[in-house]
């Protein structure tokens, strides 16, 4: 019963350093919600907030609206996402400079899913970059930033292998990334085994889990399939017959997200991140769990001491 040996470690808040991605909104409702997010989850000082980027700077924009945003309205760290996908290189320094102007100072480098949807051959613009690798040089060079870039425990599913994935890993690393961060697993062993080989081919840099808590269990199963997660047996077990039953899926879901962020923990993992989708709920709660308290708490808690 893991739960009772992590209850006894009230020291693990100290450890574990987390940071939130949350997407671009696109209508006015959903600029409330996300506002009302980063609002409730500001108090957990993250270590940075990432906002997407949609393929073929569909969302560019926005993406820069909301940093801009979050630059000039509260105390987060924003790291900017771009993708290289149907942009010639003019066209994505221009970008970053333009973020850079604004005081950004993180990236994540993405090269982006093809144009025409995921599962199709990807086509680099004749005079774009490539891939991530690519525009990590490309960042390197425009500025001293903080890079992050992609990593795929279960491999990329255009990777033949996995020797090519954690090749791919090793030319953005070589190129300049400071650290990685994770597509979403639901798998430890999975994450485990997969720092095991970026590490053997001599890959140092801080490969940080992306954890996806489950708000709509259908709705993570579709896109699993898509970009080639597994979903484990045991996990749809967990949230079968919760599909008209919200409050007690949103329940199950902090606990399993907890289980999986505790048991990284013991395995000596010290950095999250979350993908929100948004929605601070789940996160907040999980962030709870782990130690990682807002300071309103704090104050209120030795108020009432
Ligand atoms: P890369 O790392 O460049 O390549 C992915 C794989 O393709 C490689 O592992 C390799 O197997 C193969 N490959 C590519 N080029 C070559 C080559 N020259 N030779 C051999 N193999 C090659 N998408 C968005 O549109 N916007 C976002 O904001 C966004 N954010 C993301 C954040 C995270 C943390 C993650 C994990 C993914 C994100 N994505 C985003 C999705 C991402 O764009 C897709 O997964 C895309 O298909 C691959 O982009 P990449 O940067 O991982 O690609």
């Amino acid at each position: 019963m893991n739960q009772f040996r992590f209850s006894r470690r009230p020291d693990i808040g100290d450890k574990v350093r987390v940071s939130f991605e949350f997407f671009p909104p696109k209508t006015d409702e959903m600029e409330a919600r996300l506002w009302d997010t980063v609002t409730r989850l500001e108090p957990l000082k993250p270590k940075f907030v990432s906002v997407t980027y949609g393929a073929g700077g569909s969302t560019r924009e926005r993406t820069a609206r909301t940093i801009d945003r979050i630059l000039k309205e509260t105390s987060l760290t924003p790291a900017a996402h771009m993708t290289c996908v149907d942009a010639a290189r003019h066209q994505v320094d221009g970008v970053i400079q333009e973020f850079a102007d604004m005081g950004v100072k993180r990236f994540v480098a993405l090269r982006g899913d093809p144009a025409a949807g995921v599962g199709t051959a990807y086509r680099p613009h004749p005079d774009g970059y490539a891939n991530g690798a690519e525009l990590v040089g490309a960042l390197k060079v425009a500025g001293d930033f903080d890079i992050s870039v992609s990593a795929y425990p279960e491999k990329h599913p255009e990777s033949p292998d996995f020797a090519t994935d954690i090749d791919m890993l090793k030319r953005k690393v070589d190129n300049g990334a400071t650290r990685a961060i994770t597509q979403f697993f639901f798998d430890n062993d999975l994450y485990e085994r997969y720092v095991e080989r970026a590490r053997r081919a001599g890959i140092y840099i801080p490969i940080v889990p992306g954890i996806l808590p489950v708000h709509n269990f259908t709705q993570v199963a579709n896109f699993s399939a898509r970009c080639g997660a597994l979903v484990p047996a045991w996990l749809a077990e967990r949230f079968d017959g919760l599909q008209n039953d919200p409050q007690t899926h949103a329940l199950v879901a902090s606990a399993v997200a907890a289980e999986q962020v505790l048991d990284l923990v013991e395995r000596g993992v010290g950095d999250f991140h979350f993908y929100t989708m948004n929605r601070a709920d789940l996160v907040f709660a999980i962030c709870h769990m782990i130690g990682i308290r807002s300071h309103e708490a704090e104050v209120a808690g030795s108020a009432a001491a």
